[in-house]
């Protein structure tokens, strides 16, 4: 079958995320298997308005399936929030021939994409990025990685904060979703998780049931706490003063970004990838590759950008509950 794009462009834009490169892979490989051109762009939109644009071949992205971050660098980009940055991202695709473009990174991302569509340019999204906060799709790339590092730091701190018998604040990333913080609290048997999406900052609350857990004989309190409630160090002054049990904060930071990613995000990455360029092979454009009810499929940008996404609060209460009902 013939494609309806001789040559596509590939950029990763917004926060990078591990998995990411597992797509880049995935989309050069499937496109000069089929005959598809491709051209590698850097810094994200900033590349396309700047002309940062290299021929790929199969061979630019061997070794590159176990490394976090992304290989072709992203950057935000606030000249494609004017119609000249568009305009100029626009040129530059045609001036290169590129008649198809994945764009692998956030909502924001699939933003300009869809202006893009406008110009003429066939767009594919591919959802990257660590907070899991696009509603079309249930994965995102990255998240998975995110997740089990932060995991994996919480049960150090844990580890010590047992020993110590102290209450434990660790802040995880997540400005405006508290996916990570909701997963590692759960995980890692929290007993507090505090979620911009349900916090209602009642730290009377939080004082009570510390207070309340250690006359159950509970020896130490994890309290997980997602970056966009932030106020980590001197929550835990307060904590300390108010109950008298040593409290310290740790705010995990950008370690949560790098790292290899998981299988998972490799394997969701490459076949995101992979389905992104056969979209465009088959003439689609305005679409996001998406992950649903255990199926890779694709949606359309607007109607995946209008969606709102309901946070799983019975997930929370799941996780409160068995951490609550204890005895000694
Ligand atoms: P993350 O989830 O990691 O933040 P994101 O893709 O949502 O990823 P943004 O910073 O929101 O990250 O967007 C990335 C880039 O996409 C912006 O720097 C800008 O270049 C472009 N972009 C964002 N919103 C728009 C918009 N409304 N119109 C055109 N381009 C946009």
């Amino acid at each position: 079958m013939e494609s309806a794009v001789k040559t596509i462009g590939v950029l990763t834009s917004g926060g990078d995320a591990p998995g990411m490169n597992a797509a880049i892979r995935g989309v050069v490989r499937r496109a000069l298997g089929q005959g598809i051109n491709v051209k590698g762009i850097s810094e994200g939109y900033d590349g396309l308005i700047y002309d940062k644009i290299f021929d790929m071949q199969a061979k630019d992205v061997s070794d590159i399936i176990q490394r976090g971050g992304t290989v072709l660098h992203t950057a935000r980009c606030p000249e494609m929030l004017t119609e000249k940055g568009v305009l100029r991202a626009a040129e530059t695709c045609k001036k290169h021939g590129i008649e198809g473009l994945v764009v692998i990174g956030g909502d924001g991302s699939f933003k300009g994409a869809r202006e893009l569509a406008h110009h003429g340019i066939n767009v594919v999204g591919i959802p990257g990025t660590i907070d899991l906060d696009i509603s079309c799709t249930e994965y995102t790339l990255g998240f998975d990685t995110a997740v089990n590092t932060a995991l994996e730091a919480i049960d150090k701190v844990r580890d010590t904060s047992a020993s110590h018998e102290r209450v434990s604040i660790i802040e995880v990333m997540g400005r405006h979703a508290g996916y990570i913080a909701l997963w590692s609290g759960f995980g890692s048997g929290a007993e507090d998780i505090l979620l911009p999406e349900i916090y209602d900052y009642d730290e009377e609350k939080l004082i009570d049931h510390i207070i309340e857990n250690r006359k159950r004989g509970k020896t130490h309190h994890i309290i997980i706490n997602a970056e966009g409630i932030g106020h980590s160090t001197s929550m835990a002054k307060r904590i300390e003063a108010a109950t008298g049990i040593e409290t310290r904060a740790t705010i995990l930071g950008y370690m949560q970004r790098g790292g290899s990613p998981t299988c998972r995000d490799r394997m969701y990455g490459s076949i995101m990838g992979s389905n992104a360029v056969d979209l465009l092979r088959d003439g689609k454009s305005n679409r996001i590759v998406i992950f649903k009810e255990g199926q890779f499929d694709d949606c359309d940008i607007d109607e995946g950008l209008a969606m709102k996404k309901e946070f799983p609060i019975n997930q929370y209460e799941i996780s409160r509950f068995l951490s609550s009902s204890y005895t000694k």
